[in-house]
């Protein structure tokens, strides 16, 4: 059995892509947080940070760097969040990165 994000890589899941390569996706997040909410996600499945190698997330920056372009939220910057675990508050089981901006975004409200 498939977890959700896996399904979405598979087409079994409709998503709206924005990019993606032989080893990630991104698309947008279905319940967006800002005007600009994606997701990146690597086709494997990884459950999440404390699972990710130093050699995938090297090869996920220039990707998020590429997504960040195409959504046009580059250059007036943008967050990216990634959610580890019960207290980090992660939801889906297969590592995912946030991708928000599109507004001044605020800090803080954690609790
Ligand atoms: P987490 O809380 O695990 O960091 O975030 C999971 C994210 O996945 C949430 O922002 C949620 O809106 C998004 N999400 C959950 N299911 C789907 C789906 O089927 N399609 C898309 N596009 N996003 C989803
Ligand atoms: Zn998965």
């Amino acid at each position: 059995m498939s977890c959700i994000f896996c399904k979405i890589i598979a087409g079994e899941i409709p998503s709206k892509t924005i990019h993606e390569n032989e080893d990630f996706l991104a698309f947008h997040d279905i319940n967006p947080q800002a005007p600009v909410h994606a997701l990146v996600i690597p086709k494997a499945h990884v459950v999440d940070f404390r699972e990710m190698s130093g050699e995938m997330m090297a090869k996920m920056t220039p990707f998020i760097q590429e997504t960040a372009k195409k959504l046009g939220i580059y250059e007036e910057g943008f967050r990216i969040v990634n959610n580890i675990g019960t207290n980090g508050g992660q939801e889906v089981f297969h590592i995912h990165f946030h991708l928000i901006g599109g507004a001044k975004l605020k800090w803080g409200n954690f609790l």
